[in-house]
């Protein structure tokens, strides 16, 4: 069998086509192993004062026909990818078969298993409906095994959609969107410029889950200071209690000058909490939680307890317990475990156990105390995140 060039392949027409297509720059953790497809590029609102995602992008909408073109692109890259190294798509990217970053994305997907997509970029069912049905129907046609498609987009662009449209877009293979909820709490919301009430995201949220389709909401512990921090963790647990959603995604605020929320911190219109104290409000949101069968996850690494995770009602018990283990530590545990977290040495408390990464964790916070003094440690492992923002 002829072994096309990275980057091209021929046809059954004989003509040469290329295997590019557009990859946005963002998507969720759960779609690491997902085929990314872009429908638009950048964020139709771009306001949120907590965000840099598309700040140096302006947004645009893509054309059905570029997009056609984008997945029969993938189509090809898949094909040609799926025959080309007995080791399968990861044997393809060791034997550096796989040149383009397009390749190595479609290969990604593949040793996933193939079954997933995610559409970009960050509000992607505000192209119009009509049209995201064309990208949908193509992208079932020449991707029929995918099973999963998921999606980005903001409760204010779901709030306008009829009930048909997102029937028909579960129709046609839509099975997850993910919205950034952050809060419930409507003078945080109107404080991050969110673009969305309270009320607006109850309506997008129940409209998601009433089309049959499936919902996950994050949630940003830690966004509204020390001062809304409890308005925020009940009103948030009240929102998400009448929407019950499938899955609630937990994302700490990660705070750096760069973002324009920053200045409320400044000003000391806000007061910025301890990982401890972030913990607590977590912990109060879990406890405020109640009506609903959603799975808590805490899938980012910006979360103090990475492990995180369970289903309500059954799993709350233990989601608090889990919570209060980490609150009632010493105060130089949860120092060592949250340097270790930081510095990706630990997932949850259990980890600490381990002896050689707790070894790991005490040299690390004596280096840090070193370096930073014992009252600087909470401002050195501040610095240590920066790196995602
Ligand atoms: S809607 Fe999402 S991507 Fe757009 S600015 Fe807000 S957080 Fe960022």
């Amino acid at each position: 069998m002829p072994v096309a060039q990275p980057g091209s392949v021929s046809d059954v027409t004989g003509e040469t086509l290329p295997d590019t297509f557009e990859i946005g720059p963002i998507r969720p953790p759960s779609e690491a192993g997902s085929y990314l497809l872009r429908l638009t590029r950048g964020c139709p609102w771009n306001r949120c004062r907590f965000c840099r995602s598309y700040k140096r992008h302006r947004f645009s909408l893509r054309s059905v026909d570029e997009i056609r073109g984008d997945i029969d692109a993938m189509a090809r890259a898949r094909d040609r990818l799926r025959g080309l190294h007995p080791g399968g798509p990861r044997g393809a990217v060791r034997a550096g078969l796989v040149g383009t970053s397009e390749e190595w994305q479609v290969a990604n997907a593949l040793a996933a298993g193939g079954r997933t997509a995610f559409l970009q970029d960050a509000d992607s069912l505000v192209m119009r409906p009509p049209q995201v049905r064309e990208v949908l129907a193509h992208f079932r046609l020449r991707f029929p095994e995918v099973d999963r498609i998921t999606t980005y987009a903001r409760s204010h662009t779901l709030a306008r959609l009829s009930a048909d449209d997102l029937s028909s877009y579960r129709e046609l293979g839509l099975t997850r969107i993910h919205v950034g909820l952050e809060s419930g709490c409507d003078a945080l919301l109107r404080l991050i410029q969110k673009g969305a009430s309270a009320e607006i995201h109850v309506r997008a949220g129940r409209a998601v889950v009433e089309a049959g389709l499936e919902l996950s909401e994050y949630v940003m512990p830690g966004l509204g200071g020390r001062e809304l921090s409890e308005a925020h963790a009940r009103e948030t647990a009240t929102v998400l209690g009448a929407i019950d959603p499938h899955f609630i995604r937990l994302r700490t605020l990660c705070l750096g000058p760069k973002l324009a929320l920053w200045e409320e911190f400044q000003t000391g219109r806000l007061t910025r909490q301890t990982d401890v104290e972030i913990l607590g409000e977590v912990r109060a949101f879990v406890e405020a939680l109640e009506g609903i069968r959603s799975r808590l996850t805490s899938d980012h690494v910006l979360n103090l307890l990475g492990d995180l995770e369970g289903t309500f009602p059954a799993d709350k018990p233990r989601l608090l317990a889990q919570c209060d283990a980490f609150l009632s530590l010493p105060a130089r545990e949860q120092r060592l475990f949250q340097v270790g977290r930081r510095a990706g040495l630990l997932e949850g408390l259990r980890d600490l156990q381990d002896p050689g990464r707790r070894a790991s964790c005490e040299t690390l916070l004596g280096e840090l105390t070193e370096v930073c003094g014992p009252d600087g440690i909470e401002e050195g492992v501040r610095s240590m995140l920066q790196r995602f923002v």
